[in-house]
């Protein structure tokens, strides 16, 4: 009897904290992410979506573990890792924290003119280090320029199979549309152009090409 194959899927932004009442982060939508979770269901796999904070609700049939940070992230994909198949990190993760977080809200004259951050961990490339042979790795890059460039120097460094290239200087497929238009590289040079399309659509392409 064959298993379904297990599909890990990070989605969505992380939330920083400065304060009790402020935080960096981005605007990604999950829309990416979830829409790879729901796909990745359809197409019979056994699927765990860690989200941060979206407007989204949990699609059904998948496990979803809400987290906020980087750190909570890192730990909660960590759990479910080692018993993956298929790692896809979609999530907008932040690069850096605020080193110093106030627990109570700062007064608007106690606020420090300038912030000190210190680094997140890079979790897709910790798990690029910790990747097994039978098991097939998924970035994303989301750049404004240089994008094939760029993306390809990622793959490399975070020790990936595959990265899905996207340009969000393009308005059209911008953080929270519900379109998106990828390439797609892998490590041995493929390069595969997915034109402008939902990110349903897109999702299936994505799952397609890194499961052949
Ligand atoms: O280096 P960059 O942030 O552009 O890489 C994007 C890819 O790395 C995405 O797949 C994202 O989910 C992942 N990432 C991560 N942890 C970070 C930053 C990015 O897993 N701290």
């Amino acid at each position: 009897m064959n298993l379904p194959l297990k599909c890990l899927i990070s989605a969505g932004p992380t939330r920083e904290w400065i304060d009790a009442a402020r935080f960096i982060s981005n605007p990604s939508s999950g829309k990416m992410g979830f829409a790879l979770a729901e796909e990745a269901r359809d197409s019979g796999m056994e699927v765990t979506l860690i989200s941060g904070p979206v407007n989204l609700p949990n699609p059904d049939d998948i496990l979803v573990r809400r987290v906020e940070t980087c750190l909570e992230m890192k730990e909660v994909i960590m759990e479910y890792f080692s018993t993956s198949d298929l790692i896809i990190m979609s999530a907008a993760v932040s690069d850096h924290r605020p080193k110093f977080p106030v627990t109570a809200k700062m007064n608007k004259g106690e606020f420090p003119a300038s912030l000190e951050m210190e680094p997140n961990p890079d979790i897709l490339q910790e798990l690029g280090k910790l990747k097994s042979s039978t098991q097939t790795l998924v970035g994303f890059a989301a750049e404004t320029n240089d994008h094939l460039a760029k993306g390809k120097s990622k793959l490399i460094r975070k020790n990936l199979d595959w990265i899905v290239v996207n340009d969000i200087s393009n308005t059209e497929i911008a953080f929270g549309s519900d379109l998106n238009e990828i390439t797609i590289l892998s490590k041995e040079g493929d390069k595969i152009f997915v034109p402008l399309s939902s990110k349903k659509k897109v999702a299936g392409h994505i799952l397609e090409i890194v499961c052949q």
